[in-house]
């Protein structure tokens, strides 16, 4: 059986029209011999409203959240409507109803209590999901298409860390053979909502935020699919953000270590830890783009064909801080970078760069919320200076690995451009460096433009590119 997993994050499901160009993408995998088992995310916005909804019930504010939830029902209801013509409608009515019911219950009784724990905020934010599912489903059995929705909770099995909970691959496994891979020997089209879990005793649970590309990849990976689909809204992995950059091109063809360091400097097309799963399994991952179905995407796989240029893709992050400490007494005396480390830490604030020299240790972070209280416990240690609006840029590919004197090309393409701080990725496929903010898309299209003046069309989307110089031309 050709299975492969499909997953529609919230720009795929926002509306009607989304939900109707969902389905004709998914009938026409199954015209081509697949048989798909599709994820689904909440409607765009819905769980950020439907957090919105509980902390304002948790302050107190009952009026607010009920508010939002009357929102979110006619927001659903509409949907509903516009999609189902059928009989159908009025079940499908009465049931969103009654879940906006039993959500508007547990919002007056938060806002009694004043109190919001981790468990009923699982139970709330899940329900953008048990809707979207049921909705798609009922679309697309609507549609011809023998859509069954499955409560992911039946399947997903986690532990009970609410909000943030670790699947138990192998009940997940058996629960699938049980609850889906029936329905797709009977040529059924099993519809799950992602993000979405419970413990053992049935409790819901969630996976974190982003969490429904982790739920494809752990049915793929469960099932043993031969392909893993992330429907987004975006044309795949590009070498840099189209906006800085218009000649962009689309990376057709990515490792998975690429694309985790993409990820992590905010190149924010999926996040690539959630779907490690599939590819230690050596499942392709694809990721594609819903209001561009005929664009074959990006291809992430554990191992990436080689290619001529040594970068992949540019990422910048932008709004940070670059912190300096100068030891003027202790130097590098034993214990003086832990001692460092240990307020970072204690003030809960990640670091993105770290650089050293014998006398002082420059560390960049992204939030300035902390830096007053950070650095008055560093000056406990030391000299300590500050200085914002820097941006990371970070170069990503294998091949970096096989160029010689590519540090020498990166920053004479960069000449004019101030560097503060350099890194070469302990993972030997990254080269990172901190610029000022201002200077970002004047160093971006820079090195795009020395990087992927030839570009290699195994790897990179090059047939784009000529098609947009010949519409200029005409
Ligand atoms: N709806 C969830 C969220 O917004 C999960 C997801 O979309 O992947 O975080
Ligand atoms: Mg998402």
């Amino acid at each position: 059986m050709n299975l492969v997993v499909m997953k529609f994050g919230g720009t795929s499901v926002e509306d009607a029209t989304a939900i109707t160009r969902t389905a004709g993408i998914v009938r026409g995998r199954r015209e081509q011999g697949a048989h798909p088992v599709v994820v689904v995310s909440a409607m765009a916005k819905v769980t950020d409203q439907l957090i919105a909804a509980s902390t304002a019930a948790g302050r107190g504010d009952r009026a607010g959240a009920l508010a939002i939830s009357a929102r979110l029902r006619h927001r659903h209801q509409d949907t509903a409507r516009a999609l189902i013509a059928s009989e159908a409608m009025r079940d499908l009515g009465i049931w969103i109803d009654k879940k906006f019911d039993s959500l508007d219950e547990i919002l007056r009784g938060l806002s009694a209590l004043g109190e919001l724990t981790a468990r009923t905020s699982d139970k709330v934010m899940s329900l953008g999901e048990r809707l979207s599912s049921r909705m798609v489903a009922m679309a697309f059995a609507e549609r011809g298409l023998d859509g069954v929705n499955v409560d992911a909770r039946r399947c997903i099995i986690t532990d009970g860390q609410h909000g943030r909970a670790i699947p138990q691959d192998a009940l997940i496994e058996k629960r699938l053979r049980e609850h889906v891979l029936p329905l797709l020997e009977k040529g059924q089209l099993p519809v799950l909502g992602g993000f979405m879990g419970s413990n053992e005793q049935g409790v819901t649970t969630t996976l974190g935020r982003g969490g429904s590309d982790f739920t494809a990849a752990l049915i793929g990976g469960g099932l043993n699919a031969a392909a893993i689909e992330i429907w987004t809204d975006v044309n795949g992995i590009m070498t840099a953000d189209p906006r800085v950059c218009p000649d962009a091109l689309r990376v057709k063809a990515i490792s998975f270590e690429e694309a985790a360091e993409l990820a992590y400097f905010g190149a924010k097309v999926l996040h690539p830890a959630t779907i490690l799963p599939a590819v230690q399994k050596n499942i392709p991952v694809l990721v594609l783009n819903s209001r561009n179905p005929e664009n074959e995407g990006t291809r992430i796989t554990a191992l990436a064909p080689h290619c001529r240029s040594p970068f992949k893709s540019i990422a910048a992050k932008k709004r940070l801080t670059i912190i300096d400490v100068v030891a003027s007494r202790m130097l590098m005396s034993h214990g003086y970078l832990k001692a460092i480390f240990d307020v970072f830490d204690k003030h809960k604030c990640a670091i993105d760069m770290v650089s050293t020299s014998e006398v002082s240790v420059s560390v960049s972070v992204d939030s300035n919320e902390k830096l007053p209280e950070i650095s008055a416990d560093l000056s406990k240690l030391a000299d300590v200076k500050y200085e914002g609006r820097k941006a990371l840029i970070c170069m990503v590919g294998e091949d970096i690995r096989g160029h010689n004197g590519i540090a020498a090309q990166v920053f004479e393409a960069i000449r004019h451009v101030n560097v503060r701080m350099i890194s070469q990725g302990a993972s030997e496929i990254n080269m990172s460096f901190m610029i000022e903010e201002d200077d970002v898309e004047e160093a971006v299209r820079s090195l795009h433009a020395y990087f992927f003046r030839d570009p290699d069309p195994v790897v990179f989307d090059v047939a784009a590119r000529q098609q947009r110089a010949e519409s200029v031309r005409k």
